[in-house]
């Protein structure tokens, strides 16, 4: 008997798992296949923090799988031919996967999908990453959109795309398994730099805890999540992030969990959360519409700003933490440490790079691109462009945020002292700005400007003024 095989790839779970229910369906043994292509994304091949969080994930799902008869296969290669090869020695009728969308991988799709249907099998995909496919929600004139608010309120008026899947009790096994290479194979963890260790003790990837991190969230924070969202001392997110980004868990899952607790309409906290969710089907559309947001400006005239020339010295010191503006430090080093930073410390940061140091965005968005555990093309291309000014919708250029008293507004002091311990003898008023302080009250408190901690990189008044002063010259040409 043929057999028909389910293609993994963003959709790191069992539950509504649309193509993995319609692969069932056919009534064919189904043969589950991860393909790791390390190659072909070029640039955007995962990260460090990612391929340790990928290791660990298809662990999982191959463990979820095995507990229900079956197993994944894991591959290495691309697509287009791994799967054209198992087909054919495997007798494989049909192949089943989610719609790819980014633009390296839509691309693999195609190809894969021709190269079947002349041949003669069946190539189905569906949308399982996110809400509605990216071209879903449109104008009143009928256009594609790229402000927030009208694509929010658009993709709500369509209400659901589709029905959740049911998670399935068992999985027909094929009579003979194709080799799989094992994940120690795949080489995902580089044991040299053994950096993934200290991601170990923050996260446990796999289906099973971001259910639970989800319950978590929805009993223990949604409800002040608009309130509290933006004090990076406290957990008052989700932390789903890298759990959405490999589909860990899908968005129709949250939502639904959402409205089975509450209603948006009369929960606010709840509401802005499902807002956020809506953040990544945004990021998507426009990764949809302009396959190079993650290398050039959604806004053209950003390709003429005046970024300073040689900056290597400030770039490392603003990935290792050592700028002098403690809240940017000490998001700096929660990323290299836990592989994840708050959102509100993510802007402050980008902005930074971007704003007092004139860095191009595209070097800051590379080293999240490493770096974070939730590492995704369209979310982590968006924010950089929205911070940058030169995204669509993006944050008003002259909003450049001021890494002192946002920590002051913030409440950040908590977040500050956690990751830059040196610093704790400082009292809250001067923990933001230690080289404005009084130099007898730093000294008092332990710490020597340029060997305990550095002197701040630029000042931050003409740091801004520089900013602006670029600005206008992009505008003006
Ligand atoms: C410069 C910059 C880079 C970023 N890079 C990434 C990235 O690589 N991957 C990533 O998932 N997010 C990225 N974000 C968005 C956001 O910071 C994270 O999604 C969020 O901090 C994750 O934490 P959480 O899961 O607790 O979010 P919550 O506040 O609990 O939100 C729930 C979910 O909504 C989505 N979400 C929230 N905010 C945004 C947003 N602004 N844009 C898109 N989706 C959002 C995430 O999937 C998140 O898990 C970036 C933001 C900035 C400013």
């Amino acid at each position: 008997m043929s057999a028909v095989l389910c293609w993994f790839h963003q959709d790191l779970r069992l539950s509504d798992h649309p193509a993995l229910t319609a692969a069932i369906a056919s009534g064919k043994p189904v043969i589950p296949l991860y393909v790791y292509d390390a190659k072909t994304p070029g640039k955007w091949a995962a990260g460090g923090a990612s391929k340790w969080w990928l290791d660990q994930s298809l662990r999982a799902l191959d463990a979820d799988l095995r507990a229900l008869g079956s197993q994944l296969i894991m591959a290495a290669g691309r697509a287009d031919e791994v799967i054209p090869a198992l087909a054919k020695t495997h007798a494989i009728s049909d192949v089943y996967a989610h719609t790819h969308h980014e633009p390296w991988s839509r691309q693999m799709q195609q190809n894969l999908a021709s190269r079947l249907t002349s041949e003669g099998i069946g190539f189905h995909h569906s949308e399982g990453v996110l809400l509605w496919p990216p071209g879903s929600a449109l104008s009143k004139m009928g256009e594609r959109m790229r402000v927030f608010t009208p694509f929010k309120k658009s993709l709500y008026r369509l209400g659901r795309y589709r029905p959740i899947a049911q998670r399935p009790d068992h999985i027909l096994a094929p009579a003979q398994w194709p080799e799989s290479l094992t994940c120690d194979a795949l080489e995902l963890v580089d044991h040299r730099t053994g950096w993934h260790k200290t991601l170990i003790p923050h996260w446990t990837p796999g289906e099973q805890t971001a259910q639970a991190m989800l319950s978590r969230f929805i009993d223990q924070a949604m409800d002040d999540y608009k309130s509290l969202r933006d004090f990076p001392s406290l957990e008052a997110t989700s932390r789903l992030s890298p759990y959405l980004h490999f589909g860990e868990i899908s968005p129709l899952q949250i939502l639904n969990a959402v409205e089975a607790v509450t209603d948006l309409d009369d929960n606010r906290g709840a509401e802005h959360f499902i807002s956020e969710v809506v953040w990544r089907e945004f990021s998507y559309e426009l990764l949809d519409q302009r396959p190079d947001m993650p290398e050039a400006p959604l806004k053209e005239a950003f390709s003429r700003f005046p970024w300073v020339d040689h900056y290597d010295h400030l770039l490392s010191a603003w990935k290792r933490g050592e700028t002098g503006y403690p809240l940017v430090d000490a998001g700096m080093r929660e990323l290299y440490a836990t592989g994840w930073m708050h959102n509100r410390i993510r802007m402050i940061t980008a902005s930074f790079l971007t704003k007092h140091l004139l860095i191009p965005w595209q070097e800051g968005e590379d080293w999240f691109f490493d770096t974070l555990v939730d590492a995704d093309l369209a979310s982590n291309s968006a924010g950089w462009q929205w911070v940058a000014g030169s995204g669509a919708d993006a944050s008003p250029y002259f909003r450049i945020f001021n890494p002192i008293t946002q920590g002051l507004k913030f409440d950040a002091s908590q977040y500050v002292r956690r990751w830059l311990p040196e610093l704790n003898g400082l009292s809250d008023d001067m923990l933001f700005d230690p080289s404005s302080a009084p130099p007898a009250l730093v000294e008092a408190a332990g710490i020597r400007l340029g060997e305990t901690y550095p002197y701040g990189l630029v000042d931050h008044a003409s740091a801004r003024q520089k900013a602006l002063d670029a600005y206008e010259k992009i505008k003006a040409s």
